[in-house]
């Protein structure tokens, strides 16, 4: 009688509130969540995980000691990933990237739950997240952990903006350098440890490149990236 009721109010709370798909805006039927059956089977995978040599990991390489470069789907404009994305960022659906992240992280269990100690997302900006109310790679790292089986930690990196005064012959020529940059807040937590760095789209790897860097001075054993989609294009 109870799960009668249950079902009940759920149709007709939908026919109020229609329950829809946020990569194609098709209504979903019972039983689906967030995505459609039909688009999670046709999302762009890139199958990178069967790839060590991938072009994620060509445009890192070189700039990065990388050990895996992963992402989950290719990035199209106007196409499924972007909606996906534009609405997980933009649209406060963070439930988009916790669930993409428990999907591929089903993907990567078989062959990857022995390659990473601690996944770290890549932090936001302290004054957009207060306005945003949540990191949408945080919330797609939280996903990936479940299935993963790896520990998640956001309070590692921090994202800040250092003003720096630099100053020449004269007051005249002094100007202010703003630059982002990531600090590591706890050492010890990475020390010696498998990092996985997700992200949620990554286009030039520049925010990667930022965020590694000061992870590898601060001595963890390696650094591997892993993001929801990828565009070879370098732009979105
Ligand atoms: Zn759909």
């Amino acid at each position: 009688m109870k799960s009668f009721v249950r079902e009940v109010c759920h149709d007709f709370i939908s026919l109020f509130y229609p329950r829809y798909c946020m990569a194609c805006y098709e209504g979903l039927a019972k039983g689906e969540e967030t995505i459609c059956t039909r688009c999670m089977y046709e999302l762009p995978r890139t199958h990178y995980h069967t790839e060590p040599a991938n072009p994620l990991f060509r445009r890192l390489e070189g700039r990065l000691p990388l050990q895996y470069a992963l992402s989950f789907l290719r990035f199209r404009q106007g196409g499924r990933v972007q909606r996906l994305l534009h609405n997980l960022k933009y649209y406060n659906h963070p439930e988009i990237g916790e669930m993409l992240g428990r999907v591929y992280g089903e993907e990567l269990h078989r062959h990857y739950s022995q390659a990473f100690d601690l996944i770290i997302p890549i932090p936001l900006h302290p004054a957009r997240l207060k306005k945003r109310g949540y990191n949408q790679s945080e919330e797609f790292a939280r996903g990936l952990s479940k299935n993963l089986m790896v520990p998640m930690n956001p309070s590692i990196v921090e994202r800040v903006i250092k003003t720096e005064t630099q100053t020449r012959k004269s007051k005249l020529m002094r100007w202010q350098n703003v630059r982002e940059v990531f600090e590591v807040k706890s050492t010890a937590a990475i020390a010696e440890k498998h990092i996985l760095l997700a992200d949620d789209v990554v286009t030039t790897g520049a925010t990667i490149e930022a965020c590694a860097q000061p992870l590898l001075q601060a001595g963890c054993a390696s650094i591997s990236v892993v993001s929801i989609a990828y565009s070879e294009q370098g732009k979105i």
